[in-house]
This record gives structure tokens, C-alpha cells and sequence, in this order.
């Protein structure tokens, strides 16, 4: 059991719980709002996360930027973090004991930041989170409560890059997104 995000960091920064801390610059902890009702789960850093060690700071991480202005927030209102806190070489992606290997530091910011909404961003993200295979072009825009959370895969920011009209759904569940927000933080019976 961790304390505080403190010394979750400082345990990851020194983690070698798998490989790929023998080829990574530095760890990619995560970062954001200490009280943020949303966090947004990537896949794991890519070279520029990896060389800054600052989560979505890339290409992807410019247009997740503009995806929580377009509901309204911006990066200091949510929280960011991966599932690998470690970049695979050549981005390849996560081998599943590795990614094994490091959920445990996600959850255990989970449990300390406690968020209401965890929107998975893309397939492998999606997958951990969800423990079971995901489709994103099925599975996408669909709520899963779980143990209090309310869990929505979506596109990663990467996929829309290559992929341009799937903004268009994208859009749709940043919407379905902030109305849960919005529903979930509503104050009953206002003068
Ligand atoms: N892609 C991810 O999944 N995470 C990052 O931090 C950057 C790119
Ligand atoms: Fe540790 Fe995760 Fe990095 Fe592997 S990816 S070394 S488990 S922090």
C-alpha cells in the first residue's frame, strides 16, 4: 500500500519490475489535477514522453490537449497517466507481461485520486482496464460501471491523427463525457 503519489513516483522512478527499464530515458509517472473527477488512461509513453518524462507532451499529446478543450477543460482540470510508465522501443506495443507488470502503479493512483470517469484511450488502454479484448471501433463510446467508476474506451488521440473522420465519434464521446461530468457533479435543489 503507497502513502502518497510521492512515493508511488519515486518507487516508479526506480521500478525494474520488467525490461523495459534497461531502454527507457526517463519513467512517465503521470500527472494532472490531485482532485480531478476524470482521468484519461493512454498506452504508454512514446519517444518525446520518454525524453521529457511528462505524459501525452507529443503529436498525440497536442491533440488530447485540444480534446479536452473542446468539453471545456483544460490539462490541469483532469489527470494523465499510462499504463506503462516505461516506453516499449520503438513504440511497439506493450507485451502483456509488462503490462502486467506496471498496472499496478495506475491503480494505485486510481485509488489515491479517486475519479469518477476513467476514459480509456484506445484498444490496449481499453483492454487492461476493461480485462477483456476490446474492439475500439465496436467497443468505443459504450459506459462500464464498475466498482463505482464509470468507464468509457474511446480513440487514442494517435488513431485520429492517421485517421481523421473518426473524429467525428470521437467528438461524441468527448460529449457523452462531459455530460456525465456534468451529471455527476450536478448540485440537487438549488435555491
Ligand atoms: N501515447 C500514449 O499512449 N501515451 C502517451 O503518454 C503518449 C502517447
Ligand atoms: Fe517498472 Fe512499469 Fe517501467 Fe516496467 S514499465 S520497469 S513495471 S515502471
Amino acid at each position: 500500500m503507497y502513502t502518497s503519489l510521492k512515493s508511488l513516483r519515486e518507487d516508479v522512478k526506480n521500478c525494474t519490475k520488467c525490461e523495459l527499464c534497461k531502454t527507457r530515458t526517463n519513467t512517465v509517472f503521470g500527472e494532472g489535477n490531485l482532485f480531478a473527477r476524470i482521468m484519461f488512461i493512454g498506452e504508454g509513453p512514446g519517444r518525446d514522453e520518454d525524453e521529457q518524462g511528462r505524459p501525452f507532451v507529443g503529436r498525440a499529446g497536442q491533440l488530447l490537449d485540444r480534446m479536452i478543450a473542446s468539453i471545456g477543460f483544460s490539462r490541469n482540470d483532469v489527470y494523465i497517466a499510462n499504463i506503462l510508465k516505461c516506453r516499449p522501443p520503438s513504440n511497439r506495443d506493450p507485451l502483456p507481461h509488462e503490462a502486467l507488470a506496471c498496472i499496478g502503479y495506475l491503480r494505485a493512483q486510481v485509488a489515491m485520486i479517486k475519479p469518477k470517469i476513467l476514459v480509456c484511450l484506445g484498444r490496449i488502454a481499453a483492454g487492461y482496464i476493461l480485462g477483456r479484448e476490446v474492439h475500439i471501433t465496436r467497443d468505443r463510446g459504450v459506459w462500464h460501471e464498475i466498482k463505482g467508476f464509470y468507464i468509457m474506451p474511446t480513440y487514442h488521440p494517435a488513431a485520429l491523427l492517421r485517421n481523421e473522420p473518426l473524429k467525428k465519434e470521437s467528438y461524441a464521446d468527448l460529449l457523452a463525457i462531459r455530460a456525465k461530468y456534468d451529471e455527476l457533479t450536478e448540485r440537487h435543489g438549488q435555491a
